[in-house]
């Protein structure tokens, strides 16, 4: 009895001690940071990332190239069409309800959220959470966020939020998060008021890789450098754009009863039933700088017809043109850059590096879909993905180790 209590002891303690400890991923994004921003040689710290770790050319985002619909397509694995946040703001036409971005309640509100983002995932399997702003983080169902969360708070100091991902990571283990998310808007704001080539751009570029020197060093004083698996990427591009390159649509179907949801480089009509047809033909004939699609006929690699929310019709500005109508153009002449275009359109392409102990060293790559993040998450922690999602494993897993 002594002899097998003792052997069962010894097989506890062999376990314990030679299971695999549960690793650290932190993921930060930096909304807009465009893939050949890292080109430009004020970027020192990623590009030691990059010598550590894994890089990829560029990052596909997902049809629209927008923040929240890439934000939500990157936690879920998930096209918009099928996590449901199909765009920054929309409308439910039946309950007459809407989704925008800055409406707290909304962006709390879990019925609009149709995936499950990865948080929700971990936590089932038994593993910590946390995130320092992302969209989608902030649901009232506490099954469906992480343990620990902040509400976006867009003027919080850069290094504050740092401080509070690092503040979690010092938590007993039994309370640490494994998982935490971390999000800076820098390129973005810049990239929007300023253009592509201006050099506001490359002091949030310079400035943002700063913050990635500091959170280096603040993982190296509480001792985690060498444990933490941390990725760097971003949801979208930048393109430049300019008054004289707008089309007013409301000058081409204004005539008719309809209706214009969102402006810039991507504007979904709403005509009413009786003139459907001639709305469409006419915004066919007219079609110069722009595409016009049914929303069945949009390209398959938009991925973007399956949800009913998307309005019947669908016009797509080329790169660099915005959608305009007469009411809503004054934004146009403040801003110098944007994005919401087709998602293989290389300008649209952020960045995705990553280092740590699951990553290989100083491997490049080409192109990698933000869709496949999830899974490679799920593969990171050993634990179950959800079997609905879009997103693939095999087209992302060779970046891991073994
Ligand atoms: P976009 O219009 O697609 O360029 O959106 C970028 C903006 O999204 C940023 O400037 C932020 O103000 C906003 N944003 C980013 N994350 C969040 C969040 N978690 N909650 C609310 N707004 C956010
Ligand atoms: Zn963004
Ligand atoms: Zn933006």
């Amino acid at each position: 009895m002594k002899k097998r209590f003792l052997l069962l002891l010894l097989f506890v303690i062999t376990a314990i001690t030679f299971a695999a400890p549960k690793p650290y991923v932190i993921l930060v994004s930096f909304d807009g940071f465009r893939w050949d921003y890292l080109n430009r040689g004020i970027t020192p710290n990623l590009e030691k990332v990059k010598a550590d770790g894994v890089s990829a050319l560029s990052f596909r985002p997902v049809f629209p190239s927008k923040t929240f619909p890439n934000h939500l397509s990157i936690i879920t694995g998930m096209y918009p069409a099928h996590h449901g946040i199909i765009a920054n703001s929309f409308g439910d036409p039946f309950s007459k309800s809407f989704y925008r971005m800055g409406d707290t309640n909304a962006v709390r509100d879990g019925r609009w959220y149709l995936g499950e983002a990865f948080w929700e995932t971990a936590e089932r399997q038994n593993i910590i959470t946390a995130s320092y702003f992302w969209p989608g983080s902030e649901l009232q169902l506490s099954y469906r966020r992480p343990t620990y969360r902040e509400y976006y708070d867009h003027n919080r100091l850069y290094e504050k939020r740092i401080d509070g991902v690092v503040n979690w990571l010092q938590l007993p283990s039994d309370k640490r998060p494994r998982f935490i998310t971390l999000y800076f808007h820098e390129t973005d704001s810049q990239g929007h008021e300023f253009g592509t080539d201006s050099p506001q751009i490359n002091e949030a570029i310079n400035k943002l890789d700063g913050l990635v020197g500091l959170l280096f060093q603040k993982l190296d004083e509480i001792k985690m450098r060498d444990s933490v698996n941390v990725i760097f990427l971003s949801d979208h591009g930048m393109t430049n754009i300019s008054v004289e390159r707008s089309i007013n649509i409301e000058k081409i179907v204004g005539q008719y009863k309809v209706k214009f949801i969102d402006d810039g480089p991507l504007m979904m009509i709403g005509p009413a039933k009786e003139n459907f047809n001639e709305v469409y033909q006419t915004l066919k004939k007219n079609e110069k700088h722009y595409k016009v699609y049914l929303r069945e006929e949009l390209p398959d690699y938009f991925h973007f017809s399956n949800h009913p929310f998307i309005a019947p019709i669908v016009i797509v500005a080329d790169l660099g043109w915005s959608l305009i109508t007469n009411r809503r153009s004054d934004w146009l002449a403040k801003t110098k850059g944007t994005h919401g275009y087709d998602n293989n359109q290389l300008d649209m392409h952020g960045i995705f590096l990553a280092v740590g102990p699951n990553f290989k060293k100083n491997y490049r790559t080409g192109t990698i879909w933000n869709i496949d993040v999830y899974p490679l998450l799920c593969k990171i922690f050993e634990i179950m993905p959800r079997t609905n999602i879009d997103g693939k494993l095999e087209r992302i897993e060779f970046i891991l180790n073994r």
